[in-house]
């Protein structure tokens, strides 16, 4: 009998079982596919560091940094390189630095008049009543629709590959909807923290953004390599079972059947794998909301060229594109601008999506369609004048977890499984946030809150 099995071994799974094993659980881990880490994938490629899926995370708060250290990846964390403070959006079909401070603002041309009329009066607006509404209807109520167009909305592609339209805008930007909520609007509320900060003296946490000498891959891997044997790949569960002494799982390893017993149960799968699950059909039940979840389906190409190749300095963070200015292509990051080792001397690496939740016929194009479609438009958007050195398309059918208006019932469901069944916990990205870090840390709460429960 084990303390605990974990279902699933991408970051969030693996954070768990690191979180139990560190209280002195027994754990395992049962991965499905030959090697842990989820949609963390990198590969070394003539001198491109090639990463189709995250490339950076979010340092957010102390606790988040004090896990990394304590995985001994102190020394291998990278800051982004000052060259990668600016953000790109098109307008107009070129792409415009967004302005670094209020004043430059003023005369940035992102937004119209319009727009920045919208952003200035945002504090003169009174407080919503809904409940729940989506993106699309939060910012046009606060902000108007050429903010939503040039700026929300790029921002909803680049988090979520998503549609503001059906995010929701409680569940999608929860600190925004709660600055509303508790101080009746955005920059009311902005100056309202600023001052219970300093009232507090308590410092703010300066957020970072960070990845690591080997790509974000070596986040997964430095917490499976401290697992150790206890994470098991291609492993297929046959079958779940719950009794009053905990749980029963059936699983097949390469032929071979096997059978674990343990206390706890995490699983950590996405989402729509919940439904093939071979769990009691009581848990399905409960569990049932979740399977119309959307998830964004998006394609990524990662292209290595000549410096001397691209005209534009790529001296920023990447390129979004919004809706109204697509061909199909979400946005483009400068990877090569944002951390050292990305690419051989004198060469640049970039990581383009395609699709998503309002183009998804994109996202479906075959490899070589995706590389033509993205040459195209880095020659339209970025002056890029030759074939790439190194070109690769990756395919997400389903990638981020759009959180749609009303999600809130789906988080109701996984609430009431875990109160029905108290030896079991779902972790997951979608479930406190799609981002790497939010991820991890959900998942290590989750799993000490399991172990405190009898
Ligand atoms: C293209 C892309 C780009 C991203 N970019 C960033 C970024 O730049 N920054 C950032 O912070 N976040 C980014 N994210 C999000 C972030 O990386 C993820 O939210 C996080 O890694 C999710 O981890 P997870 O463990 O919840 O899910 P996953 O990584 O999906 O892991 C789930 C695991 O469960 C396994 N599994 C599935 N079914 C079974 C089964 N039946 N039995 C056993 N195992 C099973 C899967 O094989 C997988 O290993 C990106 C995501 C994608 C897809």
């Amino acid at each position: 009998m084990r303390d605990a099995i974990v279902i699933g071994g991408g970051l969030s799974g693996l954070s768990a079982a690191w979180e139990l094993r560190r209280r002195g659980a027994d754990v395992i881990v049962l991965e499905l596919l030959e090697r842990p880490g989820g949609v963390m994938i990198g590969e070394r490629r003539e001198g491109f560091l090639i990463e189709h899926g995250p490339s950076e995370m979010m340092l957010k708060n102390a606790s988040m940094e004090a896990q990394i250290q304590a995985l001994g990846l102190g020394e291998e964390l990278q800051r982004p390189s000052a060259n990668a403070q600016r953000r790109y959006i098109v307008r107009d079909g070129r792409p415009v630095a967004l302005p670094q401070n209020p004043l430059s603002g003023v005369f940035n041309p992102i937004l119209s008049l319009r727009g920045k009329l919208g952003l200035a009066s945002e504090w003169l607006r009174g407080k919503g009543v809904q409940d729940d509404e989506s993106v699309a209807a939060f910012v046009r109520r606060r902000l108007g629709q050429d903010f939503l167009d040039y700026a929300v909305g790029p921002l909803c592609s680049g988090i979520y590959a998503g549609d503001p339209e059906q995010l929701s805008m409680r569940h999608a930007f929860p600190v925004l909807w709660n600055l509303e909520k508790q101080y009746g609007g955005m920059i009311r509320g902005a100056i309202g923290k600023m001052r219970e900060r300093r009232a507090a003296g308590t410092p703010a946490y300066i957020k970072q953004l960070v990845s690591f000498r080997g790509g974000m891959r070596s986040l997964p891997d430095a917490i499976a390599a401290s697992l150790g044997e206890v994470v098991i790949c291609k492993a297929r569960v046959k079958g779940v079972s719950q009794d009053a002494g905990g749980w029963t799982l059936d699983y097949e390893r390469e032929g071979r059947s096997y059978c674990e017993r343990a206390r706890k149960l995490v699983i950590a799968v996405p989402a729509y794998e919940l439904a093939h699950l071979p769990l009691p059909a009581a848990i399905q039940d409960t569990l049932s909301p979740l399977a119309s979840l959307p998830y964004s389906p998006v394609a990524t190409v990662f292209t290595g060229f000549r410096r001397e190749d691209i005209a534009h300095a790529l001296d920023g963070f990447g390129v979004l594109v919004p809706r109204k200015e697509s061909r199909g292509l979400i946005g483009t990051l400068f990877l090569s601008s944002l951390f050292e080792g990305r690419a051989p001397e004198g060469c640049v690496a970039l990581l383009s999506f395609v699709g998503g939740m309002y183009s998804p016929q994109y996202a479906r194009l075959d490899a070589l369609a995706l590389c033509s479609l993205v040459r195209e438009e880095l020659g339209r958007l970025l002056g890029a004048r030759a074939v790439p050195l190194v070109e690769q398309a990756h395919h997400w059918p389903k990638a981020i977890p759009n959180f749609p208006v009303g999600y809130q019932a789906m988080l109701d469901s996984l609430d009431l499984a875990e109160q029905r069944w108290p030896g079991l916990s779902i972790v997951g990205n979608y479930r406190g946030g799609p981002a790497a870090g939010d991820s991890m840390m959900a998942a290590i709460n989750a799993a000490a809150r399991l172990l405190a429960r009898d």
